[in-house]
């Protein structure tokens, strides 16, 4: 008897030709996420599943929580693998595991067999029945309830014999790099780690920019950034941080610009700097934790300024979102205690009294031109002493 997980994955089932390609980079996150996690195991991928096979003791909780971060799962089944010794040896595996792991032996169940090896003695139908009235007789407070039962026993009659009574939910999505790259602006709020989130579910990879402002924002401010990557990375690998120190840009712009006028202003350059890193990072695009409304720099009118300091398309998955669906999305993914922790980030000591929330993209340009003197200077120098960290939990 061999103790295993059986991986479901749905969407990527249906790519088509590309489908080889999605469950190879599948099976080698899996391997990468498992690799953190005490024990050696063995995955290998058969139709449309993936099992994954202890060959030592290993945590159960650990590598459950390990494959629950791959994206592309949709479905973690404990499972148990056996050869084919026959109905009866096959049953009584199945009496045994139900009687170690079922706690409580007053449910519902039916079960539901498939028989994908087709010289099996029995059909699907005969498996169902004769196994429902082995279990019946074995565990007699059980009882059969084929419409809504509180239990399936899952039986997958394969080259060998699969059974399983749980399904705990995976992350879903599309495994990471299936869908290329892409640079997030990544500050310490709450937002934007839940946005690189939404989108590396996706299979899109995450690199990252981070706007620091010395001494205006601390050392600590940065390292919450870099521990929020950290956290990102258990998702999605190793993540390239690029640290922009951005104090020289905000003081010219706030010397400079009008002061309503700043965050928009400030958030342009950001968003020049960040495509910058893009282009380096071969991404497609840039994401951010905005969603409309929610300050006075995320108005239509605001976004759409943003917009248009950037060449590339800006992908702003939390666009819908109330805050509290962002919170609630940032507890779930293990951001949010990083994320509150109280070091100010370079925006909240610029901010102006009364931002702007109807900008317009002429005035805004006209008010650029005050920066002509000594801004490409400014940004050249940001981005040739960019501090660039790789970040790995
Ligand atoms: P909060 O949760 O406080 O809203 P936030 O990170 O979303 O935090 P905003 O001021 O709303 O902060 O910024 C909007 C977006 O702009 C962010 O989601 C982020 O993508 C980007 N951004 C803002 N400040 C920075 C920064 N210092 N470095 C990198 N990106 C930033
Ligand atoms: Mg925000």
């Amino acid at each position: 008897m061999n103790k295993a997980f059986l991986l479901k994955y749905g969407e990527i089932a249906l790519k088509g030709k590309n489908r080889r390609i999605f469950e190879d980079v599948l099976v080698q996150h899996v391997r990468f996420a498992l690799s953190k996690v005490d024990g050696s195991f063995v995955v290998t991928k058969t139709r449309g599943r993936i099992f994954v096979e202890a060959e030592s003791a290993f945590d159960e909780e650990d590598a459950l929580g390990a494959l629950q971060r791959v994206f592309g799962i949709v479905g973690i089944c404990p499972a148990v693998l056996l050869e084919d010794n026959g109905f009866e040896d096959l049953s009584s595996h199945i009496l045994e595991y139900m009687e170690e792991t079922v706690e409580d032996k007053h449910i519902t169940f039916k079960v539901d067999a498939r028989r994908a090896r087709k010289n099996y003695p029995k059909n699907s139908m005969e498996i169902n029945a004769d196994l429902g009235e082995k279990i019946l007789d074995r565990f007699p407070e059980m009882s059969v309830d084929v419409h809504h039962p509180e239990m399936v026993v899952r039986v997958e009659i394969r080259e060998r014999i699969n059974f399983y009574l749980r399904e705990i939910p995976g992350p879903g999505g599309m495994p990471i790099g299936t869908n290329g790259s892409a640079q997030l602006l990544l500050s310490g709020g709450i937002d934007s780690p839940v946005a690189g989130y939404m989108v590396a579910r996706r299979g899109v990879n995450i690199h990252a920019t981070y706007f620091h402002a010395p001494p205006y924002t601390s050392e600590r401010a940065k390292q919450k950034v870099v521990d929020l990557a950290k956290i990102l990375s258990r998702y999605i690998g190793p993540v390239t941080l690029h640290v922009v120190n951005f104090t020289d840009i905000q003081m010219y712009i706030y010397e400079k610009c009008p002061h309503d006028e700043l965050t928009i202003i400030m958030r342009r350059f950001m968003m020049l700097i960040a495509e910058h890193f893009a282009k380096i990072d071969n991404d497609m695009g840039l994401v951010t934790g905005e969603s409309i409304g929610q300050v006075a720099s995320q108005t239509m009118q605001s976004l759409s300024c943003t917009d248009a300091a950037a060449t590339l398309p800006v992908y702003r998955p939390l666009i819908g979102f109330d805050k509290q669906d962002i919170i609630d999305k940032a507890l779930e993914i293990g951001t949010y205690d990083t994320s509150i922790l109280p070091y100010e980030d370079c925006c909240t000591i610029f901010v102006a009294k009364h931002p702007v929330t109807r900008p317009r993209l002429e005035r805004i340009e006209r008010s650029e031109q005050n920066l002509a003197e000594k801004i490409e200077e400014l940004v050249y120098t940001a981005i040739e002493t960019t501090e660039t960290l790789v970040v790995e939990e």
